[in-house]
């Protein structure tokens, strides 16, 4: 099993691993000058309603006490 070392050009550059040993599994196409694939853009780019929903949801959780 051969391990790619660098992204290829068109070629999505979502990175794995630890300690400086990368390696990019993703072999999903990316247009000219996009960094990553949909899916992985998705996990590093968290749109603003995204960020402030994720903010929202503890308070959501807290507001619903039980009505005993
Ligand atoms: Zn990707």
């Amino acid at each position: 099993m051969t391990v790619q070392r660098l992204p290829r050009a068109g070629q999505c550059k979502w990175a794995e691993g630890t300690g400086g040993d990368y390696y990019f599994p993703c072999q999903n196409r990316v247009e000219a000058g996009i960094s990553y694939c949909a899916e992985h853009h998705a996990m590093v780019y968290i749109s603003p309603e995204e960020r402030r929903r994720q903010r929202e949801n503890p308070q959501v959780s807290q507001q619903r006490r039980i009505a005993a």
